[in-house]
């Protein structure tokens, strides 16, 4: 069986057990507490595996988690409240005071915040270098380094580090690996095999995959993620809600057949903008021109619906461009059925000189409309399509 056969059947055929009278779906279990038929059956809770109290366990979630973790091919998953939720528990279960994180350039804001602001509070200092710069990474490791700190591909330039090689550098080093997988989701990358310690998604993007539910999840060994389980989870409490996980695991029934349709339509896209003299550059893995292609081949298997590129440095024309979509609707975040657009910047030195990006999130909509739509509000913005006036 193939890798892919096997995420569908994992996702679409896997409960047949007697615990649910049969339910095709998993059971919503909205009880903050379960209650015990004696004081001595409440003591022999904990090696008994009963479930206690929600904040720990709760059967619809450990559904959840049970299903992530097949998927990444961890022995063990635990969902948080946000993606954010489960990344400050990957990070906290990790580093102590005194410690030092190398984490790359790219990665999402508000980890990066974490990791280079607040941390600061506990003792933890962070550096960031370019991920696709493995010596910069060596160079950055220091006797005090604890983590390094992974994101491949980045959500806004989708730069990728090799997976294989810092894995190999990490364990040289004596430090973990984070990787924070949320754009490839465990269809197109499974880093775990690579032997990144902990994964991390948000599954408010494309797992949950229909813009009504937050959540995160870390994966990794039966140790690192029962110590977190132990430890950040339960005395931060940033867990998920019962609905929530029945929404999540409704959502993840069609991962695989909505990141071949989101993938589809990225390149069309990508390709279609490719074409367009005024576009300087597009950036998405999947592409042939894509700098890192070669490793993304190696190391994903497929590239989803998130691609961005850069149209000079007028970012009032810009503006005005995204004004115009009408498919696409303004906003961050992706994941869902809706395609997307929102308006970045690539970060140079100095900041002044910060150039605009747009961001493209393709949704489940035919791509020809999609492609219209682009096509209409650069004519009506004025970019200079020579290649289409001569047609
Ligand atoms: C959205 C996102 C997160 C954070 O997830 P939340 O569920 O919003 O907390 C983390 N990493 C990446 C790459 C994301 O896109």
């Amino acid at each position: 069986m193939s890798e892919r056969q096997r995420q569908h059947s994992l996702v679409t055929h896997d409960e047949h057990d007697d615990r649910h009278y049969g339910a095709v779906h998993v059971p919503v279990y909205d009880s903050s507490l379960f209650t015990f038929p004696s004081v001595a059956k409440m003591d022999r809770a904990d090696i008994e595996g009963s479930y206690i109290y929600s904040r720990g366990n709760n059967p619809t979630v450990n559904e959840l988690e049970r299903k992530l973790a097949l998927l990444e091919g961890g022995e063990r998953a635990r969902c948080f409240a946000t993606g954010m939720g489960a990344i400050s528990a990957a990070v906290l279960s990790v580093v102590r005071a005194g410690d030092h994180i190398v984490c790359v350039n790219q990665v999402y804001r508000p980890a990066r915040k974490l990791m280079g602001n607040y941390m600061r509070r506990f003792g933890v200092e962070a550096d960031f270098v370019d991920g696709s710069d493995l010596s910069a990474i060596e160079a950055a490791i220091g006797m005090k380094t604890k983590l390094l700190y992974l994101e491949s591909p980045s959500s806004l330039l989708f730069e990728l580090q090799n997976l294989k090689a810092c894995v190999e550098l990490a364990r040289r080093h004596g430090i973990r690996t984070i990787i924070d997988n949320t754009w490839a989701t465990p269809c197109y990358q499974n880093p775990l095999k690579y032997g990144v310690d902990i994964v991390v998604h948000s599954l408010t993007k494309y797992i949950g995959g229909h813009s009504d539910a937050m959540g995160g999840v870390v994966i990794g060994s039966e140790q690192l993620i029962g110590e977190l389980d132990r430890n950040e989870l339960i005395l931060l409490g940033s867990v998920m809600q019962p609905q929530i996980a029945a929404l999540i695991v409704r959502g993840l029934r069609t991962l695989p057949l909505r990141m071949e349709r989101h993938q589809s339509g990225a390149i069309a896209v990508a390709t279609y903008l490719e074409t367009l003299p005024f576009i300087a550059r597009v950036r998405y893995p999947g592409l042939s021109s894509h700098p890192q292609h070669q490793l993304a081949e190696e190391q994903m298997s497929g590239y989803g619906g998130l691609l961005s590129f850069e149209a000079g440095l007028d970012r009032e024309k810009l503006i005005k461009f995204i004004d115009r979509l009408t498919y696409f609707r303004i906003g961050f975040s992706w994941g869902g059925y809706e395609s997307l657009v929102s308006l970045q910047e690539r970060i140079v030195d100095p900041p002044a000189s910060n150039v605009p990006i747009v961001r493209l999130y393709i949704g489940l909509e035919e791509p020809e409309d999609l492609i219209r739509d682009l096509k209409a509000a650069f004519q009506s913005t004025g970019f200079n399509d020579e290649r289409e006036r001569s047609e």
